[in-house]
């Protein structure tokens, strides 16, 4: 039984004592904090729009300096799930929550299963996928406790994401290449990868296979030597990435790395990799482009894996081979928004967000049958 404070928005579970707050948020369709002092978990949830969709994105833990740090990066990765998903007119709003936790020293089954509870709290608004700091194993335990979950290692489900998110990241590249050279061959163009984890790990493999010269970088020097030595690579320390020279440089890592600092190290032609948030500012984006360098905008170059969770909930069920198809338009996508951005004189990431926009004002995509859960 639950005891619901209306006046301060407060509702107190006596039996775990976790207790889930609302924090307005303008622009935002809810935005919740919920602390577990049994548990320690300390969590925000913000879904940026319902409009197309149940909000879906990942469960990021992550140890904070301050609730503040949090709390922006929350809102800013929920806005980005929106807009993905809506260029991609997969019939979903955006979300995310973050875990004020460090994962490797404080994720226990107690933290993720009073964090299911806060799902539930949210009766489907939100769907929770895999992130930054937790795992699909992680997904399954919150499956015990929630419906609300998805991209989980199952029958029926659309398991690890990163595989579909690489392969378009690939397609992608083959799109930058077409703009770019006239060809959609990578074969002996030099790519350099920020970061070899689940994307950038099977990016390099691929792109190996297609013939292309890799420049690898980690921030784990044991790693990445292993990974140069089974691809034929050159190795780069993280602090000289973003100065060495390369065809394409694939930011598989971390956001926020195009910037004003890291804008005039630049000696690529392009800039086409997996990471979220790649531009620490909109602006950024332009500076790219005077400086004649082809971005390719995250939102569409890293949609595959969201494309591929959002295939769990089609009608008829998940269907691999349909989410591949789906996977390889965005070679068709990023070659439209290159031309638009040619033609307009915008950047790339602005054609982009002038996409999601259009299509969420008009309602492009929208999800017309309601998710069955119970599947
Ligand atoms: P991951 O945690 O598996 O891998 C990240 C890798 O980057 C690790 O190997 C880590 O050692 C390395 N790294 C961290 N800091 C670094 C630094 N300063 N320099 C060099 N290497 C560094 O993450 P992932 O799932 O591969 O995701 C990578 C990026 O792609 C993230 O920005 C993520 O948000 C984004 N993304 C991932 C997916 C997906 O399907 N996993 C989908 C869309 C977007």
């Amino acid at each position: 039984m639950s005891i619901i404070n209306q006046e301060n928005s407060i509702r107190r579970k006596p039996k775990h004592m976790l207790s889930i707050k609302e924090i307005p948020v303008k622009g935002y369709e809810k935005v919740i904090e919920a602390i577990d002092p049994n548990t320690n978990l300390h969590c925000i949830i913000a879904i940026h729009s319902l409009k197309l969709g149940p909000a879906l994105g990942g469960v990021r833990i992550h140890s904070y300096n301050t609730q503040q740090d949090a709390l922006e990066d929350v809102l800013r990765l929920s806005k980005a799930m929106t807009y993905k998903s809506a260029i991609v007119e997969n019939g979903l709003g955006g979300g995310k929550s973050v875990i004020m936790a460090n994962p490797k020293k404080e994720k226990t089954e107690a933290l993720l299963l009073s964090f299911a509870e806060v799902l539930n709290s949210l009766q489907g608004t939100y769907i929770a996928a895999e992130d930054v700091g937790t795992t699909t194993e992680d997904m399954m335990v919150l499956k015990k406790r929630t419906p609300y979950v998805c991209a989980l290692p199952i029958e029926k489900s659309s398991g690890d994401p990163s595989r579909f998110t690489a392969w378009g990241v690939f397609r992608g590249l083959q799109a930058v290449a077409e703009k770019l050279w006239r060809t959609n061959s990578l074969r002996k163009k030099t790519i350099a990868i920020q970061g070899l984890g689940s994307v950038g790990a099977k990016l390099a493999n691929i792109l190996f296979w297609e013939g292309a010269e890799l420049i690898l970088c980690d921030s784990d020097p044991k790693h990445v030597n292993h990974m140069a030595n089974m691809y034929g690579g050159e190795v780069v320390d993280p602090k000289d990435f973003f100065s060495v020279k390369c065809d394409i440089l694939a930011p598989c890592a971390l956001g926020g790395i195009i910037n004003e600092e890291t804008i005039p190290q630049l000696r690529c032609e392009a800039v086409a990799g997996a990471a979220n948030n790649q531009l620490l500012r909109p602006e950024n984006g332009l500076q790219l482009m005077q400086k004649g360098i082809l971005h390719a905008p995250d939102n569409i170059i890293n949609s595959g894996g969201i494309t591929n969770a959002a295939a769990e909930f089609d009608q008829d069920g998940y269907n691999p081979k349909r989410v591949r198809d789906k996977v390889n338009q965005i070679y068709e996508l990023l070659i439209e928004v290159f031309n638009r951005s040619e033609r307009e004189k915008k950047s790339p990431n602005q054609v982009a967000d002038e996409i999601a926009e259009f299509n969420i004002a008009h309602e492009v995509g929208r999800r017309k049958v309601p998710i069955n859960f119970k599947r």
